[in-house]
């Protein structure tokens, strides 16, 4: 791509106004990920205020061959949201388009621009006695926006979906700047071509998300939850399928938590500790909710916990007793990210296998990569119940960080190996950006790439959009 011209980022600037230009010394939290894997440059960072502004930004992109890269949260992890070094490409940061458009009860829908972050959706849907489901541990700065374009994941999958499932309708500025108003609240719209599962997933590279139709559900009147010790993932699978048939579908989240991310949390999260007085190999938090305040649903975890004791797949577990308790349970499992930072590097695989192959997977990719690194350590856990494990590595104990790091493409391609064999995904929720775009190229079939490569071009024929992302 072209530098723009002096002349090019004074148009776009005009657009969106003094307001909406970050200066540069204030660029640096857009041009950096939060891992600090990803560091660029920008010709310019813009905040446009609204879908107009976006529109006139492109119209001027597409007419001078100026690369845009959209960002929302920048939570993303695997550097969509970061230009390149090259200083040549536009970030335009959806922060300022934070409005909260519609929230129609009786529809079960809120219609949100795409800066709203996910905390303030959940909140604007909570207000309204309705619930938004996507649940991530970055909701407080993720955009809905961004979370569209990464088809995010996170706790509450198994029973809502990924974020794919969650919309139904969206607002779109193409390549060229045109805007697609696809503000629909309809499920059911069965009229050709449905266009926006094309910009789901995409990461920025077919065209900005800047409005969404978002899906509501009713707020769950009961909850109820445990933290169960299993003796292997085996267990952990098998207990599962006993909480879905005896609850009848009402799990809403089942984690896995190895020994040791329990260990890195009680020795670096204050106030953390362990819910059970013997160490067990592995855990897992088991959440189930019910849309009716009546439903018992301690008595129901109870059954399912018993009969996992009965059939050996449990050999401890606590209920949670108090809102407190619970809050408890969960920060064990949402601090298991940032706590390995504190271990020194480590090495990441966000991977997902059929949930009946998830105990052989986690036993095969430990074995090579411990014959392959004595002393690795590694960290599984997640979001098991949907076959998402983020297998994670943390350095040896005394070893160098840097030489460890730089192993990280060759653990990669131990890891995804296996998965490749077992019929998984080498990135379950976070997306391909740059981190994982050339392996994605060489694992898919050449027809499919073939044909995300068509659309790119018949959506983004220029190229201007998030171009070596992805694709
Ligand atoms: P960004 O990081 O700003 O952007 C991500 C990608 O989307 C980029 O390619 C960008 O170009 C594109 N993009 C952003 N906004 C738009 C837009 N409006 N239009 C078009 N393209 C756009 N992810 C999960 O799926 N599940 C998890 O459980 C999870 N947990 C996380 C926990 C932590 C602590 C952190 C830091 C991250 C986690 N993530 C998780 C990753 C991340 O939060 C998600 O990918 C999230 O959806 C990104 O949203 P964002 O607004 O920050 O997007």
């Amino acid at each position: 791509m072209p530098k723009p011209t002096p002349e090019t980022v004074a148009r776009m600037k005009a657009v969106v106004g003094a307001k909406g230009v970050v200066a540069n010394d204030d660029a640096a939290p857009y041009l950096e990920e939060r891992r600090a894997l990803y560091r660029g440059r920008a010709a310019a960072v813009l905040r446009p205020a609204s879908t107009e502004e976006v529109s006139a930004i492109l119209k001027i992109a597409h007419e001078t061959g100026t690369a845009i890269v959209p960002q929302g949260g920048n939570t993303g992890l695997v550097g969509g949201q970061i230009p390149f070094e090259s200083g040549e490409e536009v970030v335009l940061s959806l922060t300022r388009m934070n409005r909260i458009r519609a929230l129609d009860a009786e529809n079960n829908t809120l219609a949100v621009d795409a800066g709203v972050t996910l905390a303030a959706a959940q909140a604007a849907a909570e207000e309204a006695g309705r619930l938004f489901p996507l649940s991530l541990a970055s909701e407080g700065s993720c955009q809905i926006g961004g979370n569209l374009a990464t088809n995010a994941g996170g706790t509450a999958v198994l029973r809502y979906g990924n974020a794919r499932e969650l919309v139904l309708g969206l607002e779109v500025v193409m390549a060229n700047g045109d805007v697609w108003d696809g503000m629909r609240g309809l499920r059911k719209d069965n009229t050709g071509y449905d266009l926006k599962q094309i910009f789901l997933g995409s990461e920025g590279t077919l065209g900005i998300i800047t409005g969404a139709v978002l899906k509501l559900f009713p707020r769950p009147q009961s909850l109820a939850t445990a933290f169960a010790a299993v003796p292997d993932v085996a267990a952990a699978v098998k207990l599962l399928r006993v909480a879905d048939s005896v609850s009848g579908g009402m799990v809403t989240a089942f984690e896995l938590v190895p020994r040791i991310g329990l260990d890195f949390v009680t020795a670096h999260v204050e106030g953390a500790h362990d819910p059970l007085p013997d160490a067990a190999p592995w855990y897992v938090l088991i959440e189930m909710s019910a849309g009716s305040a009546t439903a018992d649903l301690d008595a129901t975890l109870e059954a399912v916990l018993a009969e996992g004791l009965e059939q050996k797949l449990v050999s401890d577990a606590v209920l949670a007793r108090s809102e407190a308790q619970r809050a408890d349970f969960w920060r064990l499992r949402e601090t298991l990210s940032e706590v390995q930072r504190l271990e020194g590097g480590s090495i990441k695989h966000d991977v997902s296998v059929p949930v009946s192959r998830m105990a052989a997977f986690i036993a095969q990719a430990t074995q090579a990569v411990e014959a392959a690194m004595p002393g690795v350590r590694v960290v599984a856990f997640g979001h098991i119940g949907d076959g998402n494990v983020h297998f994670n590595l943390s350095q040896p104990v005394g070893a160098d960080k840097a030489a460890f790091v730089a192993r990280w493409g060759e653990m990669n391609a131990l890891v995804h190996a296996i998965v490749r064999a077992m019929g998984g995904s080498i990135s379950a929720e976070h997306g391909i950006g740059r981190l994982k775009r050339d392996e994605m190229a060489a694992t898919k079939a050449p027809v499919e790439i073939a044909a995300m490569r068509a659309l790119k071009q018949a959506l983004d024929p220029t190229g201007i959009l998030n171009p070596g992302k992805v694709v």
